[in-house]
């Protein structure tokens, strides 16, 4: 039986490295992709499982890039079987209206353009095998808005929507898709939080914690995995109860 390959952009961050392990820890071969940093460290961890894995360089930004990708890991893979779509970039806080178009198009163009466009690339492979699932990555301000990160809200707000429009165009062709929505998880993304901001979160919160990068590694397995096989064009929510920023 062919090994299923599971490819994990923005595996070089702290929840694509967490998910990376996950996935390893369950028999998938790894597809990784990094942009600016590198996955280096997590390929050698990842020796110790006895599978394969390469990392690619993606730049969700640009159309080539997404294409030359996934075209390199098909080449190198006999199987993919999940797409986890990870990868993205926050906004500074600020109000929309002193933001440049310059800022506003980055986040669009990696969050949601990149994100549609890896769809789109994956969903060709998976129609022609009449199989797969692809996990997307919001965020609980996709879902409920957060004031001063307008666009980057918009951009996860874009993903979800993606999410159920292509569960229905895809799932005749047996191919399942969904997407996470965390709230606050301490990754790099969430390091420029102090310690006040934290503590006055996890007094919002009703489990009372911050997230982890395991709480949504998990979640996108679940989601990956045959115990949701009857899952799809869902927006799970990975918030401790959080239901508003
Ligand atoms: P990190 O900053 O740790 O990781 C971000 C990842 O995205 C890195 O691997 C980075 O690659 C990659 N990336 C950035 N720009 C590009 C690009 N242009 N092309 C391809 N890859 C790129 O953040 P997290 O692990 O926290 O975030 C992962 C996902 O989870 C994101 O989509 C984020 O929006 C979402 N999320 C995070 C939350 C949080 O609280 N942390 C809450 C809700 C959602 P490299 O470093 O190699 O440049």
């Amino acid at each position: 039986m062919l090994r299923k390959t599971v490819i994990i952009t923005g595996a070089s961050g702290d929840i694509g490295n967490t998910t990376a392990k996950v996935f390893a820890k369950a028999g998938y071969n790894l597809a990784l992709t990094y942009c600016a940093g590198s996955t280096k460290e997590l390929e050698n961890e990842l020796k110790a499982f006895d599978i394969e894995v390469k990392s690619f360089k993606l730049d969700q930004a640009k159309e080539t890039s997404i294409t030359k990708c996934i075209q390199d890991i098909q080449s190198f893979f006999d199987y993919i079987d999940t797409l986890v779509c990870n990868a993205g970039i926050a906004e500074y806080e600020s109000l929309l209206i002193e933001k440049s178009t310059e800022e506003i198009d980055k986040v669009l163009d990696v969050n949601l353009r990149g994100s549609i466009l890896l769809n789109r690339e994956i969903a060709k492979i998976f129609i022609k095998q009449k199989h797969g699932n692809i996990i997307n990555i919001s965020s609980i301000h996709g879902l409920e808005g957060s004031s001063c990160e307008a666009t980057y809200s918009a951009s996860k707000a874009g993903v979800i929507g993606l999410t159920k429009a292509l569960a229905s165009e895809l799932a005749p062709y047996n191919i399942r898709v969904n997407a996470v929505a965390p709230a606050f998880i301490e990754t790099n993304m969430t390091k420029c939080y102090s310690s006040k901001e934290k503590k006055d979160i996890i007094k919002r919160t009703p489990l009372g914690r911050l997230g982890k990068p395991e709480d949504v590694a998990e979640a996108i397995y679940f989601l990956a995995s045959d115990k949701a096989s009857f899952i799809t064009g869902i927006c799970l929510p990975v918030t401790g109860g959080v239901v508003k920023f």
